[in-house]
């Protein structure tokens, strides 16, 4: 039944049916690939000139010479959507926040709701400019959902550009918005979920590929800024920017805000007191400063993973003591690890990689099960039906889930936080890594 287009655009709902179909959508990157979602969902796109080489007739959709137009939605008599949009003389960027907030229309349900939106007659300029502020709130909270930008710290607008893919004007307005920003009390759920989706691409870093493209040309680590003399990883002196794909190395511990460690590296301590630089157990540091300090260097927070001070070139704590180990090693780590994905990715008569694990793995840090974290840190998970495989080569991982009150526990971490029927856990070695470590000696 046709409803009535409300007086005032609904913002808040908008982002919240925009944070709703990021979660139903399952993305889980940015920029988000707008055309595999359209795909998805059934939902054919058009630009103007393809539209014109299928129907072989000169702009069928008369969108050539409305430039205040840049994209029209069509919903069938059969109920399919069609959106056709310009591509002339517009930037991707522009091309993808219009498909966006064509996406909006339909989500928001405007051409279901509304019967005067049919092809845009009937409305008044009030009307349409309702709908139209919908749209847009909708493609702002889709293509830069605001926690995630929080969580990776990119909250200003050259960052939200790189990241999101979206326009100076666009990304200068999120930036904005983020400065009044407060989560949705009532829709929490919607972030939780939005932020397990989104938990490798906060956690593992993989949004650095989308925001630095200055890599090391030795270790290939990302290079943060100009400020930086030194490369964190291989100590080697930072030469004009290399523009390439990196390496992600995020090995060390994991810091909070003010660089300080969230459980001690060394005995597993987690109760520190107010400005503690050392572990009250075992004397352990526990943030990862410049072991130049006394020489005058005075950069004292370097992340958990940085072997080298990037002002002088000194090596930094956790390399000195041995926690990190050389950025050479690191590197084969990574590779093994992503070799043995790919294999364990192609034998599919073991079910499927769980993309989640990491996010798991978070939940057992937050239970205080530092053991069990510890443990499992860097493994593989895949699930099959109600068996779950963990694979990990490390002495400790074998050593500990050989205990069945271990397997018990995850087995009841997953029915009642995750609602996955586990019923079985089998713990192996991960063969493949040590295979490749063998021959590669
Ligand atoms: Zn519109
Ligand atoms: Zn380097
Ligand atoms: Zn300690
Ligand atoms: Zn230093």
């Amino acid at each position: 039944m046709a409803k009535k287009i409300p007086l005032y655009p609904r913002i808040e709902l908008a982002k919240n049916t925009a944070r709703d179909f990021i979660v139903k959508s399952g993305i889980n990157t940015l920029p988000v690939d707008l055309f595999a979602i359209c795909k998805k969902y059934g939902w054919t796109v058009k630009s103007v000139s393809e539209a014109e080489e299928l129907t072989d007739e000169i702009d069928p959709f008369s969108l050539r010479f409305t430039p205040e137009c840049d994209a029209k939605t069509y919903l069938t008599p059969k109920g399919k959507y069609f959106i056709v949009y310009r591509d002339e003389v517009v930037s991707k960027r522009r091309i993808l926040w219009t498909i966006a907030h064509e996406i909006g229309h339909i989500v928001l349900k405007h051409l279901e709701d509304f019967e005067e939106t049919e092809i845009h007659r009937g409305l008044t300029e009030e009307e349409n400019e309702v709908l139209e502020k919908e749209a847009d709130a909708f493609a702002s909270e889709y293509l830069a959902p605001s926690d995630i930008l929080l969580l990776c710290n990119c909250t200003t607008k050259n960052f939200i550009v790189k990241l999101c893919g979206l326009s100076n004007q666009a990304a200068e307005n999120k930036e904005q918005a983020l400065k009044h920003y407060k989560p949705d009390k009532n829709h929490e759920y919607l972030n939780k979920a939005i932020h397990k989706q989104f938990y490798n691409f906060i956690h593992n870093k993989e949004f650095y590929h989308s925001i630095y493209q200055s890599v090391c040309p030795c270790c290939k680590n990302y290079i943060f800024s100009n400020r930086e003399s030194f490369c964190r990883l291989c100590g080697s002196g930072v030469s004009p920017s290399v523009l390439t794909e990196g390496i992600v190395y995020n090995d060390g511990p994991e810091l909070n805000k003010s660089g300080r460690v969230l459980i001690c590296p060394k005995c597993s301590n987690s109760t520190f007191r107010e400005g503690d630089t050392l572990c009250s157990r075992c004397g352990f540091s526990l943030t990862n400063a410049c072991t130049n300090s006394s020489a005058g260097c005075n950069i004292k927070l370097h992340g958990g993973s940085a072997r080298y001070c990037y002002g002088c070139g000194s090596e930094t704590i956790f390399f000195k003591t041995g926690l990190l180990s050389c950025w050479q090693r690191a590197n084969q780590l990574i590779s093994y690890r992503e070799f043995t994905l790919r294999q364990l990715e192609d034998d599919s008569d073991t079910g499927c990689i769980l993309k989640e694990w990491d996010y798991i793995l978070n939940l057992i840090k937050e239970d205080s099960r530092f053991d069990v974290y510890s443990a499992l840190k860097g493994s593989i998970a895949k699930l099959d039906y109600d068996t779950l495989f963990i694979y990990s080569e490390s002495e400790e991982f074998l050593d500990l889930m050989s205990y069945s009150r271990f397997i018990s526990y995850i087995i009841k971490l997953f029915r009642s936080r995750l609602k996955l029927p586990v019923m079985e856990v089998l713990t192996l070695p991960g063969d493949v890594m040590s295979l490749v470590a063998v021959t590669e000696d």
